[in-house]
């Protein structure tokens, strides 16, 4: 009998998280890194919402609350649905979660069986791929192409849709690329899946960045279509748009109350509630008119470090870059810089083992970090299956003006150190090779 449980060879994990070892161990040598790996905006929490927070907890409002979240949250989440998405939903559909990413889990555990096929983007936040596999379900990755913005067509979707389709997952803005899904695209979407799906199929709608968008664009959600908001669980949350990640609030609007009773059981089972206290600095958030400012101003911040560091990237010999149109990410092609740096040789190689476990862009990125004190997240590290061939980092721009621009100086020497990369690999030995 093996100590652990057979289910849990099919679960991922985040490398965002994971990562923190590499950094430390370069900060223990004695660099300094920009830490461009963070999915985290580098704002605080506003401190109006901290203020409400505390004289809660000061006022004694320590205990547990109800299961489902309390009662405000949820009204106050519902009319953010209601003027957002213009549509209209009982708070007993609402089931307030801590942050935006259990969810996730409880729809695999509610919706999905061993055998059902599961559509989510790829590249994409990595915990949809570590549920599928984790629940014995088959993959189904809808690659997003680069010359498409990393957005996708109505077409694209459909050549993954079979009758054994049980879960579609949507994230827009989207995390890794900044990708955004236009009304019209998700016009397109809805279409096909009225057309192609049972009722009892379920979408993942992924809004957590809803809030970050540049240009002007406004947010749009598949949830607003005719007939989807029945079919769809709609999540979103206080993690990034209100610069909270830490306080893990976020919430699940599902298309019954009887769905939603079973997120509130599986929120008994796991963590039976959210602090209540923290919840009510999370009602504030909506219901405080200053928290629009505070956001504006946040996301003016990351549009003008966009403006900067696209151009800035674009200008790298060997570095291609698409302009992102919300979330804080940057998403560059690196296939150039690999070819300059003599990457795709070096990976090629490496013994069969950790030839299968490293990727090019995954071996820039760790010499990008050991070397040169830059931290970025590969493109494996957001969905690896199917995704061989395909050479992308990740940039948070969540970090100061300064830090970007030392981060960019720092790429563009790296870039032109072919012979620093081969000494690495010697050296370092990360991938068992010599
Ligand atoms: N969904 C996406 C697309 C994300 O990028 C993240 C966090 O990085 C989450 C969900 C999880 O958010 P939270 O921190 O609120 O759990």
């Amino acid at each position: 009998m093996a100590l652990v449980a057979h289910r849990l060879a099919g679960l991922g994990t985040e490398n965002a998280f994971k990562l923190g070892d590499d950094i430390q161990r370069c900060v223990d040598r004695g660099l300094d890194v920009i830490r461009f790996n963070l999915g985290a905006p580098d704002f605080r929490s506003a401190p109006h919402l901290n203020r409400v927070a505390i004289d809660h907890l000061e006022a004694g409002n320590s205990g547990y609350c109800d299961p489902a979240g309390i009662l405000s949250l949820r009204q106050a989440i519902r009319d953010h649905i209601v003027a957002t998405r213009g549509i209209d939903m009982s708070p007993d559909r609402i089931i307030v979660t801590p942050g935006a990413k259990p969810p996730i889990g409880y729809t695999f555990q509610t919706y999905v069986d061993p055998g059902d096929e599961v559509v989510y983007p790829s590249p994409g936040f990595p915990i949809y791929e570590s549920w599928v596999t984790f629940v014995g379900a088959t993959p189904v990755p809808l690659q997003l192409s680069e010359d498409a913005g990393f957005a996708f067509t109505a077409a694209e979707l459909a050549a993954c849709l079979t009758d054994k389709t049980k879960l579609i997952i949507l994230c827009s803005p989207s995390n890794p690329t900044g990708g955004v899904l236009s009304k019209e695209d998700l016009a397109g979407i809805a279409g096909v899946i009225r057309e192609r799906c049972r009722p009892d199929v379920r979408i993942y709608a992924d809004e957590i960045y809803e809030h970050i968008l540049f240009d002007g664009e406004e947010h749009h959600s598949i949830a607003s279509e005719p007939g989807m908001a029945e079919r769809t669980v709609l999540v979103s949350g206080h993690s990034k748009g209100f610069a909270m990640t830490g306080w893990r609030l976020g919430w699940a609007a599902l298309p019954t109350a009887e769905e939603a009773a079973i997120f509130k059981q599986l929120n008994i089972n796991i963590v039976s509630c959210v602090p209540p206290f923290l919840q009510e600095g999370g009602r504030a958030a909506y219901e405080d008119p200053e928290t629009q400012e505070t956001v504006a101003e946040m996301v003016r911040q990351f549009e003008a470090r966009r403006d900067w560091v696209v151009p800035a990237l674009n200008a790298l010999e060997g570095i291609r870059c698409q302009m992102p149109k919300g979330a804080f990410y940057i998403f560059p092609n690196v296939e150039g810089a690999c070819d300059r740096l003599g990457i795709r040789e070096a990976h090629a190689a490496l013994p069969d083992e950790a030839r299968g476990r490293a990727t090019p862009a995954g071996m820039l990125q760790m010499f990008l970090l050991y070397r040169y004190g830059v931290a970025t997240m590969d493109r494996a590290s957001f969905g690896r299956i199917g995704s061989e061939g395909q050479h992308f980092l990740r940039l948070s721009i969540a970090n100061s003006m300064e830090d970007i621009q030392t981060g960019v100086e720092r790429i563009e020497r790296a870039l032109s150190d072919p012979d620093g990369f081969h000494a690495f690999v010697k050296e370092e030995g990360l991938w068992g090779s010599s």
